[in-house]
C-alpha cells in the first residue's frame, strides 16, 4: 500500500506543543503496529539549526548521523523509541539550496524558476522519495512555525498540493485561551487561525486545541461550527501532569478511530502490551509518595529551559525507574562569582550536574560549581562541556596548574588543557564541522563508574563538539588522581574521566540525547542513583 500522510499545522503562535502532538500521534499510530516516520519542516534559512543559539531556539539536538536539528527530533524520538536521521528534516535553507544548485546545473533551463511548481515540487519529491525510502504506513509532517508565517507559506502550499495527488490527513492546532477575569474559554483566535488556513486551501480534519482544562461541550460545538466538523473531531489538549500522558488523552477521545478510518487503515488493532507499556511510562506510581532528590543543574541558558530538555527528560527518564522524585533547582552560572554564592545556591543538592555550552559566559562559575561538588562530595555529572571543565577544576585546584584552561576561553594560556584537535584548527566553516554523532568509546577498566554504568567495555553516544581534553595533559592530570576512564577505540581521544575519592563523571558525549522513558541513559541512572544514596 502506497504511503499515507498526515499534515500537522499551528496557529496564532509557538510554544503549544505541537512536537508533542506529532509525536503523540505516531506513538498511537506505532500501537497500532504502523510503520511511521516523521518529517519536520523548519522555515528558517540556516541549513540547519547547529549554528544558532540555544538560548533563543532551544536545544540542538543531534542524531545518530551527526545531524543537527530540531529540539523536536528529541521529543520523536523518547516517544517512538527509534533513532531518525537527517533525512526526515527539511529546513528552509536547504530546500532553497538544493533548489539553486539544480537551478545552476542546468535542471530547469529555459525555465524561469518559482516558489510554484519548482520549489513546491521539489518539497513533494522530497516527501515522496522519503516515504518510498523508508517504506513507512504513514508520514507525519510537522510544520514549523505558525500559519500566516511567511516563512512557511510555500510549504503549506506544497501540502495543499500533495493533498490533491495523494492521501493527506490535516491537523491544526490551535490555542483556546481563558481570560482570567471571566474565566471562561475564548474561540475567536481559534476563528481567526482557521480562517488563515482555510484562504491557504486547506480544510482541517481534526481540529486540536490548546487549553488549560478540558474543553467545554458548548465550545467544542461552536469551533465545530465554525471549522465545518463534527463533534468528535474537535479535540482538546488541555494541560497534563507529563508530556507522556497526551496520546493517553488523545486515545480517549477516539483520535485513533477517527485517524485509521480517514486514512482507510482497516484491521488494525491497538497493541495492549504497548498500551500498558505506555501508560507506565505516562503515569507510574504516585511521584509524590517516593523520595524526594535534588538535582541542581549550572547552566547558562536556564531561563529558557527548552534549552536542556534532553538533560531534564533523562533526569526525569532514570529517576522514574529509580522511583524518586527529582526536584530540578536551576543555577544560573552566571551569578556564581565566589564561593559564598555556590555554596548558597547549591545547598542542599543531592547531584549536580554540568551541561553542554559553546562561549565563556558563565565559564568560571560552573568551574567553582565543580570544586563545590568536589570539595564537599556531591555526586556531579559532568556533559562535553561539563567534562572539559572537569579537567580544567581539576588541573587548576589539584594538579596546581594556575592558568589551567581551555583554548576556547583563553587563548593566551600556556596550559590548555582543553584544545582544539588539529583537524579542527583549519576548519574555516563553522556549520556542520564539529565532531558530531554516533563515536563508540572504550572503557579501560572494569572498576570504573563508567563500566558499572554501562556494564560493558565497547559504548556508543553521541557527541557535538570542537574541543578535546589536551593528549600533553594526561599525565600529570592522571598522575594527580584524576581517572582517565574511557577513551575513543584508537585511543586518541580522551571520552570519560572519573574522581577517585567520590562520585564524579565527566563525558564528552550527550548521552541524555539517547535517554528514553523506558530505557535511561546509563549514565543518569548511574548518576541518579548515587544522588539517591542514603536519602530516605
Ligand atoms: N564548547 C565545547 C566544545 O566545542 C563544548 C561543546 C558542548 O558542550 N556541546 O568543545
Amino acid at each position: 500500500m502506497q504511503a499515507k500522510f498526515i499534515v500537522v499545522t499551528g496557529s496564532l503562535m509557538s510554544g503549544l506543543g505541537k512536537g508533542i502532538l506529532v509525536s503523540s500521534i505516531m506513538k498511537i499510530l506505532d500501537m497500532y503496529g504502523l510503520k511511521v516516520l516523521p518529517i519536520k519542516f523548519d522555515g528558517y534559512l540556516n541549513f540547519d539549526c547547529g549554528t544558532m543559539n540555544p538560548y533563543r531556539h532551544g536545544e540542538v539536538f543531534v542524531l545518530e548521523d551527526g545531524s543537527e536539528v530540531d529540539m523536536d527530533f528529541g521529543t520523536y524520538e523518547r516517544f517512538l523509541g527509534k533513532d531518525l536521521d537527517r533525512s526526515s528534516s527539511i529546513t528552509g535553507g536547504k530546500i532553497m539550496s538544493s533548489i539553486i544548485e539544480k537551478e545552476r546545473r542546468g535542471d530547469f533551463l529555459g525555465e524561469d524558476v518559482q516558489i510554484t511548481p519548482h520549489l513546491t515540487g521539489e518539497i513533494i519529491k522530497n516527501i515522496e522519495d522519503f516515504a518510498d525510502k523508508k517504506k513507512v504506513d504513514v508520514v507525519v509532517i510537522e510544520v514549523g512555525g505558525t500559519v500566516g508565517d511567511l516563512e512557511n507559506g510555500y510549504f503549506i502550499e506544497a501540502m495543499r498540493q500533495l493533498s490533491l495527488k495523494r492521501e493527506v490527513e490535516f491537523i491544526n492546532l490551535t490555542y483556546v485561551p481563558i481570560i482570567s477575569s471571566v474565566g471562561e474559554q475564548k474561540t475567536k483566535p481559534s476563528q481567526i487561525g482557521l480562517r488563515l488556513l482555510m484562504q491557504a486551501g486547506i480544510k482541517p480534519d481534526l481540529l486540536v486545541c490548546r487549553t488549560q482544562n478540558p474543553l467545554l461541550v458548548k465550545i467544542k460545538k461552536k469551533l465545530a461550527f465554525f471549522a465545518n466538523l463534527s463533534e468528535d473531531r474537535i479535540i482538546s489538549d488541555e494541560d497534563l501532569n507529563n508530556v507522556y500522558q497526551l496520546p493517553l488523552n488523545l486515545l480517549k477521545q477516539n483520535v485513533d478511530k477517527i485517524l485509521l478510518a480517514d486514512l482507510g487503515f482497516k484491521g488494525y488493532k491497538l497493541d495492549k502490551k504497548k498500551l500498558q507499556i505506555w501508560n507506565s511510562v505516562a503515569n507510574g506510581d504516585n511521584e509524590n509518595l517516593r523520595k524526594k532528590i535534588k538535582i541542581s543543574i549550572v547552566g547558562k541558558y536556564v531561563d529558557l529551559k527548552d534549552s536542556y530538555v534532553s538533560v531534564k527528560e533523562a533526569v526525569s527518564h532514570a529517576s522514574h525507574m529509580l522511583h524518586v522524585n527529582p526536584e530540578i533547582n536551576w543555577v544560573e552560572a552566571t551569578e556564581l562569582t565566589v564561593e559564598k554564592d555556590v555554596s548558597e545556591k547549591l545547598k542542599g543538592s543531592d547531584g549536580i550536574i554540568i551541561p553542554g555550552g559553546f562561549g565563556s559566559r558563565g565559564i568560571e562559575g560552573k568551574i567553582l560549581a565543580i570544586k563545590y561538588a568536589r570539595e564537599n562530595k556531591i555526586p556531579l555529572l559532568g556533559l562535553c562541556l561539563g567534562m572539559q571543565l572537569m579537567a580544567v577544576e581539576f588541573a587548576r585546584d589539584v594538579c596546581g596548574i594556575r592558568d589551567a584552561n581551555s583554548s576556547e576561553f583563553n587563548q593566551k594560556t600556556k596550559h590548555k588543557i582543553i584544545d582544539l584537535m588539529s583537524t579542527q584548527v583549519n576548519v574555516k566553516y563553522m556549520g556542520g564541522t564539529m565532531r558530531l554523532g554516533a563515536w563508540k568509546a572504550k572503557i579501560l577498566s572494569k572498576d570504573s563508574i563508567a563500566y558499572k554504568a554501562y556494564r560493558k567495555q565497547v559504548v556508543s553516544e553521541r557527541h557535538r563538539h570542537r574541543y578535546e581534553l589536551n593528549n600533553n595533559f594526561r599525565k600529570i592530570l592522571e598522575k594527580n588522581g584524576l581517572v582517565i576512564s574511557a577513551t575513543t577505540l584508537d585511543g586518541k581521544l580522551v571520552e570519560m574521566i572519573e574522581w577517585k575519592d567520590s562520585y564524579g563523571i565527566g563525558t564528552q558525549a550527550h548521552p541524555e540525547l539517547k535517554s528514553r522513558p523506558n530505557s535511561p541513559a546509563p549514565l543518569f541512572l548511574s548518576f541518579i542513583n548515587a544522588a539517591s544514596k542514603g536519602k530516605v
